[in-house]
């Protein structure tokens, strides 16, 4: 089996039950899954159909009441809590809807946050930290407080935070819900991007404009898959149709363009 033939998670007949007695009821009623190497899954459906149930059983943040879970070959169920923290901390990256930043900590020391889990020495965890920032275009940022970015920055920080520690599986839950259009497209632009390098991601998102980037889709209904619709081949992610049709340029203009780029990454 290569690797992009890989599965990274199997799901089998996962249920997890909320409430007691009459109020008793399946956030997940049965989800079978299988997710592979290297794909780019958007999770839609309405609110309370489990979506976030299902990523924090992904991420191990919760256990499942019925059914298996399988991640990289490995039941979940027979780790103990010390190894799926472990597990965690070194191959998941988790980013959230409400970016989920320490306000008293400077964007810098958010981002190196994740490495002292690893008992990695400060100047090294910094250093680290900065290399993340800079791929994202936020290293003039590094020193400012989360409350002087904007919603668009504040959401690359908490992606750069999530990528600290080079995880392979990244689960991301709403991650432009609390952001405009142009700046939900700018992450979803990275997240492509960290796609096409050969992560795979798991995202959930209620904007169907945003599935575009995703390379297959999944509908959620009452705890349960209603649809999983495949777009396209992995890592060959289709641009938006708000992207300039790829045309042979001139070496000056994709200097322009890539520079035109970098400043609305900036402004977002
Ligand atoms: P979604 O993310 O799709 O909006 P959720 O996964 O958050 O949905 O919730 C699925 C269902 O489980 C909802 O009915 C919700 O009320 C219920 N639920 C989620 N978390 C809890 C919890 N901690 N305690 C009780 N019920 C919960
Ligand atoms: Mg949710």
């Amino acid at each position: 089996m290569t690797r992009a033939n890989k599965n990274v998670i199997q799901l089998k007949g996962l249920v997890k039950r909320y409430g007691l007695g009459a109020s008793e009821h399946n956030a997940l009623d049965g989800v079978d899954l299988e997710v592979r190497n290297g794909e780019f899954i958007a999770i839609m459906g309405p609110s309370g159909c489990g979506k976030t149930t299902l990523l924090n059983m992904l991420a191990m943040l919760d256990v499942a009441d019925e059914g298996d879970y399988y991640l990289d070959d490995q039941e979940v169920e027979r780790l103990s809590s010390a190894q799926r923290a472990h597990i965690r901390s070194r191959q998941i990256g988790i980013v959230f809807q409400n970016f989920n930043l320490i306000e008293r900590l400077t964007v810098i020391e958010n981002v190196a946050l994740p490495l002292t889990y690893h008992h990695v020495a400060r100047l090294k965890r910094l250093e680290a930290a900065s290399e993340a920032l800079k791929s994202f275009q936020l290293s003039e940022r590094e020193y400012y407080m989360p409350w002087q970015l904007s919603g668009g920055q504040m959401q690359r920080v908490a992606i750069a935070r999530a990528l600290v520690n080079k995880p392979s599986l990244i689960l991301a839950d709403e991650p432009t819900g609390n952001l405009d259009s142009r700046s939900s497209h700018v992450i979803m632009e990275e997240l492509s991007e960290l796609h096409k390098r050969g992560n795979t991601i798991i995202m959930v998102t209620h904007n169907p404009n945003l599935t575009s980037y995703a390379s297959r889709v999944i509908e959620m209904l009452d705890g349960k898959i209603a649809l999983d619709k495949k777009l396209q081949s992995d890592r060959v992610v289709k641009k938006p149709k708000t992207e300039p049709r790829k045309a042979r340029r001139s070496k000056a203009s994709t200097k322009k363009r890539s520079r035109g780029k970098k400043k609305e990454k900036d402004n977002a």
